[in-house]
């Protein structure tokens, strides 16, 4: 499937494809790295299903980085983590002496891969131990939360970057290139709407239903959305309505299902949106004066594809997964190498969660017009 995740799960099937990955990296020959760059060492903070399925297998295939060290709660998983990338004790972490980390050389950068209330926290810590912080969507739980990530990432002169994989997807950047270029004209209306569908309340994944962990579509995918409202048009947006659609409340409880919302951007550019758990929802359409480009689907793992209402194919790009995530974090450390901006810095998750505070405002105000802070 080509959705933003696969149901969790280790099983067998999925222990051998990540084996074959692993089994294909180590034939994967690396451009040759340029003079005096190492490669940068990555601790994965958090080993579910986003950092055992797609982000340790994509760092093997990586040519500047490499799986160097593992922050966990689950001691449990370490026995096969360690076996599987070869990473030695001295590099292993837990959340509480994640602080330890400030003294390990083989460590440049603490990935953030666990549920969403955790991502500040974390931050911090990896920040004051003078690591840079890779974050995964959404940044944090709130604006405020996500300029505390940045402004610890400053102070302690370490990078910050979101993991928003699509904007490393060469499609996606020939969508935002046409945001300045404007090929069919003045941009008039734009669709976004991204979902997969939720069924578990059991415990794996069970925190994506807890409003206290980060649970909720918004978060999880209406972030797609609202980053591809962005790209699409280069500009920020106004003002947001939402509507909280939910229609499963026995499972829901506390956290949206499903949240329909329309931003408001300059120039009078509207961008429709659905973000849901209760259905598969992967478009991303620009309507423009002379004409429309669309993709879906636009935020998959692989396959991102679409066209053009004169006729131009976006033939999917970057092959099979897990290579846009080895892109994502190619081009992450090559902005730490070569001591530049990312391309998705903390800034980028910021102007999101600033939308999704007033998405969250107007939807509890059952659809009220909310202006979105500026930064
Ligand atoms: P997951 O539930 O599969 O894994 C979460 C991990 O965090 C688990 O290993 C769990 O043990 C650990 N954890 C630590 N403290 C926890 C707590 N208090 N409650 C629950 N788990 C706790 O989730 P996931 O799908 O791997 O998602 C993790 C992060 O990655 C989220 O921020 C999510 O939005 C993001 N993600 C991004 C993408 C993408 O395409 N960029 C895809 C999937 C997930």
């Amino acid at each position: 499937m080509a959705g933003e995740r696969n149901p969790p799960g280790w099983t067998r099937r999925e222990a051998l494809q990540s084996m074959a990955l692993a089994g294909a990296a180590a034939a994967w020959s690396p451009r040759a790295l340029g003079r005096g760059q190492r490669r940068i060492g990555v601790a994965l903070a958090g080993l579910g299903h986003y950092s055992r399925d797609l982000l340790a297998p994509a760092l093997q295939l990586t040519r500047h980085c490499r799986l160097a060290g593992l922050v966990t709660g689950s001691p449990d998983k370490l026995p096969e983590w360690q076996g599987r990338y070869g990473i030695p004790d001295r590099n292993v972490y837990s959340y509480d002496d994640l602080h330890r980390i400030a003294d390990d050389p083989d460590i440049d950068v603490v990935y953030i891969v666990t549920p969403n209330h955790l991502h500040k926290p974390l931050a911090l810590v990896a920040a004051a131990a003078g690591k840079h912080v890779w974050c995964e969507k959404p940044m944090a739980m709130d604006a405020a939360e996500g300029a505390e990530m940045l402004k610890a990432c400053r102070d302690n002169r370490v990078q910050l970057a979101i993991g928003y994989r699509m904007q490393h997807e060469p499609n996606t950047r020939r969508f935002m290139a046409m945001a300045k270029e404007r090929p069919y004209g003045r941009i008039v209306k734009l669709r976004a709407d991204a979902g997969w569908f939720v069924w578990r309340d059991g415990a794996d994944g069970a925190w994506r239903l807890d409003p206290a962990r980060g649970g909720g579509a918004m978060y999880d995918m209406g972030v797609y959305c609202i980053n591809a409202a962005r790209y699409c048009t280069g500009m920020e947006p106004l003002a947001v309505q939402a509507w909280d659609e939910t229609a499963r409340r026995d499972l829901f409880k506390g956290v949206d299902e499903t949240i329909r919302f329309r931003l408001e951007f300059p120039e009078d550019i509207v961008a429709e949106c659905v973000t849901s758990f209760g259905r598969n929802l992967n478009t991303l359409q620009v309507d423009c004066e002379r004409g429309w480009y669309m993709l879906s689907p636009f935020q998959g793992y692989e396959g991102n594809q679409g066209r053009a209402s004169d006729g131009t194919v976006f033939a999917p790009q970057l092959g099979p997964r897990p290579r846009m995530q080895a892109e994502q974090m190619d081009q992450d450390a090559l902005a730490i190498l070569e001591n530049r901006t990312p391309r998705a810095p903390g800034e980028e998750g910021l102007a999101d969660m600033r939308v999704i505070d007033a998405a969250f405002a107007s939807a509890r105000a059952g659809g009220e017009r909310v202006d979105i802070a500026r930064g």
